[in-house]
């Protein structure tokens, strides 16, 4: 029989199926992939189950609904100062996941370079050989995460399509400062490239930074693709709602991937979110606040049992080092271990990299009730105790 496609064959399942996975076998509390434990805002909830019954359930436009393409550029305008034209900016995906991909295959030819900086989201190098390209990697490190400038512009060249940046970057609550954007602008322009700029996080960001969008840097508005998600800003995962913005010449091929992709996205949750994104500064000021007492709370915690950890500035993670913990195994061991026999799952920082990646590090997920986080780490520090005395 004929082998089906080398890159698809050749991976894994996702290492947040396989944790959240091995969490149920075992009845763990689940920190590793990173889903909220409540059920998002009641109202935008509310609206959603009255949309499907009083509005249209047949396809949408494939753009999106213009009540929430419409609303995404309001938002953009409120949070950064940004004018996008909804009708020929923004447009609608099944969540930020589809919106990368659409970005990625719509700008990629075949032996074209991409520059992506590890630790990194699962579906990027996947999807960017997929469409061709080459990978760039440059590598952020523990614990500090600092960009390494001479390396990343020494990943530029002639061949550079495209830079993906995440930020506030998963998975270790990075928040690239003005000073890394700008110089991240500076090696788009000069190499004449493209950015697809993840920024599903952007309303997650703590002790009162604030999220810049690269695209609002000097010359930046054209070259940039910018990813949200209804699925962090509104605690709705399932949802998979998420949307691009960019200028026409830019979103029409990345449009033109979407419509064999999936096409459209169900129109309630769509109109919903169109709600959500009007609602007051209030609620999105809650939202991060009731998070950073969450990292508060979890790293915090993790110090106290003897882990290293650097303070998440955004997201809903904080990594975490165990190495001075006296565990012998790497970040793959620990994570089984401390699901199978404390009963807590996280994930392996390591699985954010290309080869071997840093091997003490894991990833824990704080977007949970004050109450489960501190079962989790009773339960850690009752392991800890355990394989110390051993
Ligand atoms: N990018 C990053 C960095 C993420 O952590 C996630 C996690 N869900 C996504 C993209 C995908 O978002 P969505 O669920 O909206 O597809
Ligand atoms: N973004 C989530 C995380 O990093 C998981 C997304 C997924 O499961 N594909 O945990």
């Amino acid at each position: 029989m004929k082998r089906a496609n080398d890159i698809f064959s050749s991976l894994g399942t996702t290492v947040f199926t396989v944790m959240s996975q091995l969490a149920v076998e075992h009845k763990a509390i689940n920190l590793g992939q990173g889903f909220p434990d409540s059920n998002g805002p009641n109202d935008v909830r509310a609206k959603a189950a009255i949309f499907l019954d009083d509005q249209p359930n047949q396809y949408p436009a494939m753009m999106g609904v213009p009540e929430l393409r419409d609303a995404v550029a309001a938002h953009a305008k409120r949070f950064y100062g940004l004018d996008v034209d909804w009708r020929t900016e923004v447009m609608v995906t099944s969540g930020a996941t589809e919106a990368l991909t659409a970005s990625l295959i719509g700008l990629i030819n075949p032996g074209d370079e991409v520059v992506l900086m590890e630790p990194l989201f699962d579906s990027y190098l996947p999807i960017v050989r997929l469409a061709g390209g080459i990978p760039k990697l440059v590598r952020l490190t523990p614990p500090a995460w600092e960009l390494p400038r001479a390396e990343l512009a020494a990943a530029f060249s002639a061949k550079t399509k495209a830079i993906v940046i995440n930020s506030p970057m998963n998975p270790n609550g990075k928040v690239f400062s003005a000073d890394e954007l700008a110089f991240i602008a500076d090696l788009v322009k000069r190499h004449d490239a493209y950015a697809i700029c993840d920024e599903v996080y952007e309303h997650l960001i703590f002790d009162g930074g604030k999220h810049i969008p690269l695209m609002c840097l000097p010359d930046m508005r054209d070259r940039c693709l910018r990813i949200g998600s209804a699925g962090k800003t509104f605690s709705l995962t399932g949802w998979k709602v998420g949307y691009v913005t960019a200028a026409p010449a830019l979103l029409q091929p990345v449009a033109k991937a979407h419509q064999f992709l999936t096409f459209t996205t169900p129109p309630n949750l769509q109109r919903a979110v169109a709600y959500g994104l009007g609602k007051d500064d209030a609620y999105f000021r809650t939202l991060a606040d009731e998070l950073e007492h969450k990292r508060d709370l979890l790293t915090a915690g993790l110090r106290k049992l003897g882990f290293g950890v650097a303070t998440s500035q955004g997201t809903y993670f904080v990594s975490a080092d165990f190495s001075k913990l006296g565990f012998s195994g790497d970040d793959m061991d620990f994570c089984r271990a401390i699901t199978v026999e404390a009963g807590v799952a996280a994930i392996p920082i390591s699985a954010f990299f290309e080869g071997d990646g840093p091997s003490t590090f894991v990833r824990f997920a704080f977007c949970k009730q004050d109450s489960v986080l501190t079962e989790a780490l009773d339960r850690l520090a009752r392991f800890i105790a355990k394989f110390q005395i051993r």
